[in-house]
């Protein structure tokens, strides 16, 4: 399919962004990888009349340490993320779930802020940034606000953001030497998650299990009190609502999160 025609603009900067985005309003949409926003296009589901064109920033481009948190630009890439040291010591769950999204292709071209503003239940990195009680910086016409990631998905594909809106940072706190684990189902290596789950010490994010990425409260209270793992992890499903989709039931869906959720646990325990 064609997409519907657009006119295009190129932003150097950030303040030429939010002026591109102030001018046209409803009518614009960024676009950074173009791996969630293109597909979108072409099936006609957006029709945006201007594209804004961020992927020129470099300014937000970077992963820094910033006292005890890690503050990642949101246009930093999936290939970056996967090899960044930074990360791979403060953040490395992270690290690691980025190197798992799609294909070399998606990888080297889709952006972390654009995962996070595109708020797909399914995708990967949403439920990391959940688990690790992460943060959201985004930049208006008003300027900065920080939304914490539990208030930053709203719905299937809503989050807070307003069309003039940028996503600038994403701040995790440091999760250096905490045990770790991420675990994706999928029907062929560089599909989407059936389900995934993240854990970072005893936070637990679930994939694809609602309209919006979860955290897995019941086992996170169950180990709270020291319930023993693989126990706490057949709480995993409680207070979900998981899609019905040809390939994958509700009930198999809610299957998988305990066994991937008592799988994760115990290797982030070993780890
Ligand atoms: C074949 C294929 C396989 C994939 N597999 C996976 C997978 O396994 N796991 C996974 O998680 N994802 C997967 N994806 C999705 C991919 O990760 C996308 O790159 C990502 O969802 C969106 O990032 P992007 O930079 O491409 O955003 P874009 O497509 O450019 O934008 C997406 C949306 O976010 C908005 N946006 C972008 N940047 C900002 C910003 N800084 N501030 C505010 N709004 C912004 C845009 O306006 C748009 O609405 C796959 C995609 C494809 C095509």
């Amino acid at each position: 399919m064609i997409p519907a025609k657009f006119a295009y603009r190129r932003a150097a900067t950030v303040d030429e962004a939010l002026a591109l985005l102030a001018e046209h309003g409803d009518d614009a949409k960024l676009i950074a990888g173009g791996h969630s926003l293109l597909p979108l296009m072409k099936l006609r589901f957006a029709a945006p009349e201007v594209v804004v064109d961020i992927a020129p920033l470099t300014e937000l481009k970077f992963v820094r340490l910033d006292g005890d948190e890690v503050v990642i630009g949101a246009l930093s890439r999936y290939h970056d993320l996967q090899r960044d040291p930074v990360l791979a010591q403060h953040a490395p769950l992270l690290a690691h779930a980025a190197g798992t999204v799609g294909d070399p292709q998606v990888r080297h071209r889709g952006t972390i802020g654009g995962s996070l503003a595109h708020a797909d239940a399914a995708a990967d990195l949403p439920a990391v940034v959940l688990a690790t009680g992460g943060t959201l910086v985004a930049r208006g016409p008003s300027g900065e606000r920080r939304i914490p990631a539990r208030e930053f998905f709203l719905g299937p594909f809503t989050t807070p953001l307003e069309p003039d809106e940028l996503l600038t940072e994403i701040r995790l706190p440091s999760r250096a030497g905490l045990g770790w684990a991420f675990e994706k189902f999928t029907r062929r290596a560089i599909d989407w998650a059936i389900v995934g789950v993240a854990v970072t010490g005893h936070a637990v994010g679930l994939i694809n299990m609602g309209g919006t990425p979860l955290r897995a409260t019941a086992t996170e209270r169950a180990l709270a009190a020291g319930t023993p793992a693989a126990e706490a992890a057949l709480l995993a499903a409680e207070d979900t609502a998981p899609p019905d989709e040809p390939h994958a039931t509700p009930d198999y869906r809610r299957h998988l999160a305990r066994v991937l959720t008592a799988r994760a646990l115990a290797r982030a325990e070993a780890s």
